[in-house]
């Protein structure tokens, strides 16, 4: 038998584009990649043979925003711990996320070029990992993490790159250099602080960072080279600047109103809210803590997420399913699904965690679909997804994960 070639036999794929269960099929997987779906009867030499039992065949799925490397909640104790001991945490936490049908992740900073690696090579088993290396940020602004009296520039040692520390620059000159660092260490995506957050010590939520013209020079620097720029962002203001400077996609985004998500829709930027961070965070935040004004920022935007989801979808921005979880708290990725069929159907979740993650990521035809030519990542789940996705939060929902025609698990043998 080889390895290489799976037959995943009478299986339902979902079509990420039309948004609906196709008829029984099979599957044909080489090398890697889906190389047929065809409801006509196949043989293939040498295959190893699945049979799906007529349950529906989803594409792997995509979390848009996540930190493997945010072993803690406690950002400062991250900063300081050894990058060993940070790698052997993530390895956890990305098994995990595969095992809970995420085939592929986006890194919104602290991820490396040395862990995508040790994934692509199997040393790792996890998501394929597209990383942004350092969140560029401005001195004071939601990645410099230095505590208040702190006057040094370098106030963590440098062999903490792992935690989340961000590149501080100021001024055009020293943004585009931080880009151009992340883009020379192999960085698939440029990320970017455009607006206060809510674990950073001194930043207001509703202020914007950096000016437009640095802003510009790190969208363009990004552009240079073929990539684009994601920005952490909540505020109207925030947003706006950010998407008009060139940003494609909006991190968080809590606090937009219709003006602003008319402003995204007008200039292609896609939405990644992050939904379960804070329903995590404000369930924990005090035991973990956390700072009043910290939770004070939290409620604040906890509860205007959905809101901007529902406006999101309402004027047709694109939205992506993203998470943001730290620490203990990346149990709850799948959970995100539950909250965001509060403001979306269950086929435009899907939808938000394949396809339109792809078209984010510029993967269309790689990701986010089952057609020939794709990478062959796929879940078998039990139950219809179009009506409910509960089978996606428990683990004995999802009963076959491939991943580049690797079999990760398998329960329908
Ligand atoms: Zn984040």
């Amino acid at each position: 038998m080889n390895a290489q070639r799976l037959l995943i036999d009478n299986v339902r794929p979902f079509d990420s584009r039309r948004g609906r269960v196709a008829p029984a099929s099979r599957i044909i997987v080489e090398s890697g990649r889906i190389v047929e779906i065809t409801p006509e009867p196949r043989q293939v030499d040498d295959a190893q043979r699945i049979d799906g039992g007529g349950r529906v065949v989803l594409p792997g799925l995509i979390d848009a925003h996540v930190h493997v490397t945010a072993t803690s909640h406690d950002l400062m104790s991250l900063a300081l711990k050894p990058p060993s001991l940070i790698t052997a945490e993530s390895s956890r936490i990305m098994r995990d996320m595969l095992l809970r049908g995420f085939t592929t992740v986006r890194d919104a900073g602290g991820a490396d070029f040395g862990l995508q690696e040790a994934v692509a090579s199997g040393l790792f088993e996890g998501p394929r990992l597209f990383v942004a290396g350092f969140p560029v940020s401005q001195t004071g602004g939601h990645a410099d993490m230095r505590p208040k009296g702190v006057r040094q520039r370098e106030f963590f040692c440098t062999c903490a790159g792992l935690g989340l520390i961000g590149a501080i620059a100021d001024g055009v000159g020293e943004v585009r250099r931080a880009v151009r660092e992340q883009v020379r260490h192999g960085a698939n995506q440029i990320k970017i602080m455009a607006g206060g957050g809510i674990a950073s010590p001194s930043d207001p939520l509703e202020g914007t960072q950096f000016s437009e013209d640095e802003l510009r020079a790190a969208c363009e620097e990004a552009a240079a080279a073929n990539l684009y720029a994601m920005a952490h962002a909540y505020s109207p203001r925030a947003v706006t600047r950010a998407v008009r400077a060139g940003v494609r996609s909006i991190e968080h985004g809590n606090l937009i109103d219709q003006a602003t998500a008319r402003v995204m829709r007008s200039e292609g930027a896609y939405l990644v809210p992050t939904l379960s961070t804070y329903l995590a965070l404000s369930d924990e935040g005090q035991r973990l803590g956390w700072s009043a004004a910290m939770l004070d920022k939290l409620a604040t935007v906890g509860q205007r997420g959905i809101d901007a989801v529902r406006l999101a979808v309402s004027e047709g921005v694109p939205v992506v399913f993203g998470t943001d979880l730290l620490g203990h708290m990346h149990d709850r990725q799948s959970g995100e699904f539950d909250l965001r069929l509060q403001a979306m159907n269950p086929v435009q979740a899907l939808q938000s965690a394949t396809l339109i993650a792809a078209q984010l990521m510029q993967q269309e035809g790689q990701l986010g679909e089952l057609v020939a030519g794709a990478w062959a990542d796929l879940l078998v789940v039990e139950g219809d997804p179009t009506r409910e996705l509960s089978m996606l939060t428990r683990p004995a929902g999802l009963r076959l994960i491939v991943q580049g025609g690797r079999i990760v698990k398998n329960t329908l043998a």
